[in-house]
């Protein structure tokens, strides 16, 4: 794979700036591939890869730009769990490992770096140099995957008794005397009908 400087320019490329968000995200990538067996996660292995994210900040970009996984392709699972962290899945091995960063990875900038005046400067030299140990928690996970979870075509359509919306890849709701219903209709979604 690239150079962590290298994979950084084309992630600020693709997010708009260079940030420390970026920078973890990029070894958070670089690290969770490697333990995983993935060695060319845009090219030979891109089938191969399915990685969670559990933030919609500046390192979910990174993360995809890194590894090529995308939301469309279904390779990119979110779960809004409000964590820097990210859960990586090697889908033919079922290994995967999920990666964590440490809250005292956010001191680090200031304790070995304080003559950098500039915070975002700090930030950037602290988390090139660190270790992934100092960085990151590394745990080895199982995850919840199957093949309704998979790329490729949708598995099932069904359609929702309430509300009449086709519902793809059995995200429905089987509710008492076998009414079938989508999960907002069902268990109350992040929108209400005006
Ligand atoms: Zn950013
Ligand atoms: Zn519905």
């Amino acid at each position: 794979m690239q150079s962590v400087e290298e994979l950084l320019e084309e992630c600020g490329r693709a997010h708009g700036h260079i940030c420390a968000g970026q920078l973890l995200g990029v070894r958070m990538s670089l690290l969770g591939c490697r333990l995983i067996g993935i060695d060319d996660p845009r090219g030979a292995d891109r089938k191969r890869l399915i990685v969670w994210v559990e933030i919609d900040r500046c390192m979910a970009d990174a993360v995809g730009a890194v590894t090529g996984v995308r939301l469309g392709k279904r390779s990119l699972k979110f779960f809004d769990y409000g964590k820097v962290a990210a859960t990586f899945l090697n889908s033919s091995t079922d290994e995967a490992v999920r990666i964590v960063a440490l809250e005292e990875s956010r001191e680090l900038a200031d304790e070995r770096y304080p003559s950098i005046k500039d915070k975002r400067e700090r930030q950037l030299r602290a988390y090139r140099e660190a270790l992934d140990e100092e960085l990151f928690k590394i745990e080895r996970v199982r995850v919840e995957y199957g093949e309704m979870d998979a790329p490729g075509r949708p598995r099932s359509r069904v359609i929702c008794a309430r509300c009449v919306e086709g519902i793809n890849d059995g995200r429905e709701v089987l509710c008492k005397g076998g009414v079938v219903l989508c999960r907002p209709c069902a268990l109350g979604g992040y929108y209400e009908r005006l």
